[in-house]
């Protein structure tokens, strides 16, 4: 891991953000809740859920179709979301935004439309091993489908893409290469910028899955120069059903719809349809137009904390849970890559991760237990599965100080 980096503890006002947290001041099991699954799902501040309550109190309409004031209005608040989407990830353009309904979405929409025209048989789709299996089986099922062959990048025992593999399976035949820009399991932040500019010195395209970066890191899809980028607005502190999929206007506007009906067309008649332009292309039925809203104000939220100071926080964060957790005997962390964001896996010598997590959850700890929806990963490191703590800008040292005195009494009772 990279040494602390000097940090100015005036940028994060830790009491004011958690106040924004109507969740955070419950208690769980008789205990106030520590909340350390932030990979699965992060809390929502007050500002988003009351956005969403005013969308359904006094703005709830349907967008792109009324010419009444109410669909007016909405329709332009649902594209300013795309827009404050476009500005926050640099994209170029805000028709290269796609609304979809999360990460897992997103994927399945490029894994199916990008198929039907660029797969064939013997074609390779590219990914690695650290793949959560969102990123996994919308390839998998592509390639069972087109008879064509999917390729793995390995990782080493720090839990890092090993580069020479990587490069070594590059080759003409290689269609897509689609990768986490952070493992949700190991924390690992993958570099990127250096698969995405040898995939396109041989013109092939690259799916980033940003579901774990978005919340934690600075992301400019312009400066990357990736092809497809997604992730979800659940993760992000913002609503759950709603997610995005950045695509460049050359890709979206070569491969076809995902699905079709209402919003996606220009015209229909029963001998010809012509489809709308990008993005409403992609967008068909009524959307989760609460979800955008919510999510553009998600992203106000972290854009106001800042996201320097997010990733510098979290990550004084994460060294100081990894030095304490290191001095636990029996305590093994898997991932331990040089670049990580905040997130801790480990297991415990003769203790089942689900026991782990069952007796913290007594103690009001919210931690996350099993293979984090990437077996092939946890496979690799012969393990059934891990305990996994990940951090957002709102957990706090002394929350870890809690967290270890009570792993201390789970292993001392499980032992
Ligand atoms: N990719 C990664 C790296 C993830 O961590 C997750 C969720 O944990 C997903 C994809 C799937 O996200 P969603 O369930 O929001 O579609």
């Amino acid at each position: 891991m990279t040494a602390l980096k000097a940090i100015d503890k005036t940028t994060i006002n830790i009491e004011k953000i958690r106040a924004d947290f109507p969740i955070l001041s419950r208690k769980v099991n008789g205990k106030p809740l520590i909340y350390f699954d932030n990979g699965a799902t992060a809390q929502k501040p007050q500002q988003v859920i009351d956005r969403i309550d005013h969308y359904y109190s006094y703005e709830n309409a349907n967008i792109h179709r009324g010419v009444h004031t109410l669909s007016r209005d909405i329709t332009i608040g649902y594209e300013n979301a795309r827009a404050a989407i476009q500005k926050h990830l640099n994209a170029a353009n805000p028709c290269e935004i796609i609304f979809t309904k999360g990460t897992t979405d997103a994927i399945n929409l490029v894994a199916s439309s990008f198929s039907k025209r660029f797969i064939s048989k013997g074609d390779e789709i590219i990914v690695s091993v650290m793949e959560h299996h969102s990123n996994i089986l919308p390839w998998q099922q592509v390639c069972e489908e087109k008879e064509a062959v999917l390729k793995v990048i390995p990782i080493n025992d720090a839990g890092e893409l090993v580069l020479d593999e990587y490069n070594k399976l590059l080759n003409e035949k290689t269609k897509i290469i689609a990768i986490a820009h952070v493992s949700n399991t190991l924390g690992t932040i993958n570099p990127i910028k250096e698969i995405i500019s040898a995939a396109h010195a041989r013109n092939i395209p690259v799916l980033v899955d940003g579901a774990q970066a978005v919340p934690h890191l600075k992301v400019d899809v312009q400066e990357l120069d990736c092809d497809f980028y997604c992730f979800s607005g659940h993760k992000v502190f913002g609503p759950t059903g709603i997610g995005v999929l950045y695509g460049k206007e050359k890709w979206l506007n070569q491969i076809p719809p995902y699905q079709v009906g209402g919003g996606t067309i220009k015209t229909v008649s029963f001998e010809k349809t012509e489809y709308a332009d990008i993005p409403l292309k992609f967008e068909a039925g009524t959307p989760d137009i609460a979800g955008t809203l919510g999510l553009a104000t998600a992203i106000d939220y972290i854009n106001e904390i800042g996201l320097d100071a997010i990733t510098t926080y979290e990550h004084e964060l994460l060294v100081y849970a990894t030095e304490k957790l290191q001095k636990l005997q029996g305590v093994k962390i898997l991932g331990t890559a040089k670049e990580k964001a905040g997130v801790l896996s480990f297991i415990v010598e003769g203790i089942h991760p689900f026991d782990i997590g069952t007796i913290l959850d007594q103690m009001g700890i919210a931690v996350r237990t099993g293979h984090h929806c990437t077996q092939p990963l946890v496979a690799y490191y012969r393990v059934p599965g891990t305990v996994r703590v990940s951090f957002a800008f709102y957990n706090t040292f002394e929350e870890i100080n809690v967290f270890i005195k009570g792993l201390e009494k789970a292993i001392i009772m499980l032992k």
